[in-house]
């Protein structure tokens, strides 16, 4: 059992296997399952059919066979507690509320019926007595997170000279998951939504690995993660067969995030349950600079040999410290210019595989 680094609980965070063992049934309907309101996402919530605002609470649209209910439901209960605390005005609708991540993403084909703790809830201008009263009375709503900025400016930390862009955790928790999936395997990816980058489709990521592999570029290579963020890239090398991945970020948040997931997935990566810890993360800053080794990952087995490095600072002066690869990814944030990490890169090592991600 492994407890959620943010809230402490045992319900968040689930070894890898499990999570894929149940993943497929969890947001199916059950045949006792009410069917889908379909309701007008920009309609009144008041004027709904025969369901007058005011009346939408946990009971509304509740299975009486699975206790589970269709999103829509959800978000109108969400939605009514927002009006009770005069965050939002009586005549918006749906899509209003916010933006849903379930809790274990993947790419669905059918709308997802919800139990407890099923979604996190990224929204605006919403006050805490609001946030802490949905995770109080909507079951299903894990965490509330309070936007900042534009939708369009990333989570996280652009590079080291800037100042990272958070949202803010208003209530519960925001530990939530993403499954990737290739040709290689599955993997389960947490990430503690208010502080890390949010991704609704990583697939073109996917295929630039899947191309790679191909290519003959990972397996019994050396890796470089250089943006590494919670790890997806860097962990999914090391499940195509990288002889060694070198994980790197200048955000804490994702550094800690990673060692969570290799701990996660340890099974499907034949790693060793143990991680060496090297730097402990509580006192270092939040932004890292010159690059530290935090942890070393070691393959189960007898030689136990170095599966990953996990470095924690600035990518461009890591190139001076890793000597040996032969690949270099970087997962760029869609508003950064990565020319000088890409030059720091190719520069020091000419003619390796500097690939922009
Ligand atoms: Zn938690
Ligand atoms: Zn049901």
């Amino acid at each position: 059992m492994i407890n959620c680094p943010t809230c402490r609980g045992t319900a968040c965070i689930e070894p890898a296997d499990d999570v894929l063992d149940s993943l497929y049934q969890i947001y199916m309907a059950c045949p006792q399952c009410p069917p889908e309101p379909g309701w007008d996402k920009h309609a009144a919530l008041a004027v709904l059919p025969r369901l007058p605002a005011g009346n939408f609470d946990a009971d509304t649209l509740r299975c009486g066979l699975c206790g589970r209910r269709p999103l829509d439901a959800v978000m109108a209960h969400a939605l009514s507690i927002m009006m009770e605390h005069g965050d939002r005005s009586a005549d918006v609708g749906l899509s209003r509320t916010g933006t849903p991540l379930i809790s274990r993403g993947f790419s669905i084909m059918y709308p997802p019926r919800l139990g407890p703790g099923s979604i996190v809830l990224i929204t605006d201008t919403v006050g805490q007595a609001a946030a802490e009263d949905i995770v109080d009375r909507v079951p299903e709503v894990k965490g509330v997170i309070l936007r900042k900025g534009g939708q369009a400016q990333s989570v996280g930390l652009v590079d080291s000279g800037s100042s990272p862009h958070e949202y803010t955790l208003l209530a519960g928790c925001d530990m939530r998951c993403d499954v990737s999936q290739t040709t290689f395997g599955e993997l389960v990816i947490y990430k503690n939504q208010s502080k890390i980058h949010i991704e609704f489709d990583n697939r073109h990521k996917m295929d630039i690995l899947e191309k790679l592999d191909m290519e003959g570029l990972l397996a019994g290579r050396v890796v470089v993660d250089g943006m590494c963020g919670p790890g997806t890239l860097g962990l999914m090398s090391l499940l195509a067969g990288a002889s060694r991945v070198v994980f790197n970020d200048a955000w804490r948040p994702a550094i800690e995030n990673l060692l969570l997931n290799i701990e996660v997935n340890k099974e499907l990566l034949g790693v060793d349950k143990e991680l060496e810890v090297i730097t402990p993360l509580e006192n270092l800053p939040v932004v890292g600079d010159e690059p530290l080794l935090v942890a070393r990952v070691t393959r189960k087995g007898e030689q136990a040999a170095v599966a990953g490095e996990v470095y924690f600072g600035d990518l461009r002066k890591l190139s001076g410290i890793v000597e040996k690869w032969d690949v270099c990814l970087i997962d760029a944030f869609p508003a950064m210019e990565p020319s000088e990490f890409v030059s720091t890169w190719t520069g020091k090592h000419a003619g390796k595989n500097v690939i922009v991600v």
